[in-house]
């Protein structure tokens, strides 16, 4: 099987085209137009530029994969879309294109749900078995997953504020640091004294996968005033220990969550026990090191995919199109264009024509 996907949710145009046989799936080719100097002035991603930004490029973006991936519309067998969640604007271009090509072709259309692709991501590369246990922790998400199947996912908690991403962003920006904000908070960190500054370690009282980071942020900004109060200014000092305590923060949380994440997990007594993460927060090494602690005490495997596939694309799209398309999942052109859809409500029935 061989399908063209095409990802265009949040601020990176992407298109990919992965076949797959019998045995593992592979990426023919994986085309990425990143949007960042576009947004940089702005702090963050301008929703109407970026839906232009996609418009403008999606066709390009995908006649670049196939033709690096050296197959003609006749060598697919069907074209999937990211039909969301994410920018409206965005995922109607995605949506368009890929409506676009069907109506050409004729070939079967297959929305796929963003957050699918990310969480169906260990699978394409690492072909692992159902269930598994996905901690998705990005920009824009964090969530945990029991993942059973390729339409079958268990939302066990995540979180009811920001992202970690965004925390990171923030945090960045509050101390003058470039963005993104979770490479330069996590160099940062490395000079810092962890002993230093303690932030608080928000919903580690309740008993349930639920996790918030809006109150770190406030706690750092008043972390920050404190000390330019006090002394009229950041030292270099002063950054990497703020740095430091914040990141060690959400090491802790993801940790102790994913501890009772796994704890549920387990009780469906998987035969290869497994967590991946994906997410570009996966790329955080202190964070990396914290689940995977966990993991080895639990006595559960920890993978996590390389970052290029961690981070949005459309080789996940394509490869979550493969897996829809084996179970005989198939949309028409009155797919629809989602900003808001729960993973754990994907079902062909939902997505096919729904309004
Ligand atoms: P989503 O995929 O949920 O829509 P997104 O596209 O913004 O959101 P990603 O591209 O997966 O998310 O990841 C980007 C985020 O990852 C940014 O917030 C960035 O700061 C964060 N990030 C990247 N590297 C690191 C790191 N080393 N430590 C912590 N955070 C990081
Ligand atoms: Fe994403």
């Amino acid at each position: 099987i061989t399908i063209l996907g095409l990802e265009s949710s949040c601020d990176d145009t992407a298109a990919a085209v992965v076949r797959q046989g019998e045995g593992a799936a592979q990426i023919l080719s994986s085309i990425i137009y990143g949007q960042t100097e576009l947004h940089s002035a702005f702090g963050g991603v301008v929703p109407e530029l970026a839906a232009r930004a996609h418009a403008e490029k999606i066709d390009l973006c995908a006649a670049e994969a196939m033709q690096r991936a050296g197959v003609s519309f006749e060598d697919l067998d069907a074209v999937a879309v990211t039909a969301g969640p994410g920018l409206i604007g965005g995922v109607l271009s995605g949506v368009m294109c890929a409506k676009g090509i069907a109506a050409a072709t004729g070939l079967p259309l297959i929305g796929v749900n963003h957050l699918a692709g990310h969480a169906l991501t260990p699978r394409l590369t690492d072909a692992v078995a159902f269930p598994y246990l996905m901690l998705l922790v990005s920009g824009g998400h964090c969530q945990y997953l029991i993942v059973r199947g390729a339409e079958d996912f268990k939302r066990l908690g995540g979180t009811i504020d920001d992202a970690p991403g965004e925390a990171f962003d923030k945090t960045a920006r509050l101390l003058g640091l470039p963005q993104p904000g979770g490479p330069s908070v996590e160099a940062e960190a490395k000079a810092g004294d962890p002993a230093h500054i303690r932030f608080p370690r928000p919903l580690l009282d309740r008993d349930d996968c639920n996790l918030s980071f809006s109150g770190l942020k406030t706690a750092l900004m008043r972390a920050r005033d404190q000390i330019v109060a006090q002394k009229g200014g950041l030292t270099h000092a002063d950054r990497a220990n703020l740095c430091t305590g914040f990141q060690q923060a959400i090491v802790d949380v993801l940790a102790e969550k994913t501890r009772r994440a796994l704890r549920i997990y387990l009780q469906e007594t998987p035969a290869v026990p497994l967590l991946a993460v994906a997410g570009g927060v996966a790329a955080n090494t202190a964070i990396r090191a914290g689940l995977e602690t966990v993991c080895t005490e639990m006595g559960v495997t920890f993978t996590a995919p390389p970052l290029r596939l961690c981070t949005d694309n459309a080789a996940m799209i394509a490869y979550a199109g493969i897996e829809r398309f084996r179970l005989g999942a198939r949309d028409d052109l009155s797919l629809a264009a989602r900003p808001r859809w729960p993973l754990d409500r994907t079902s062909p029935s939902l997505i096919g024509g729904g309004k």
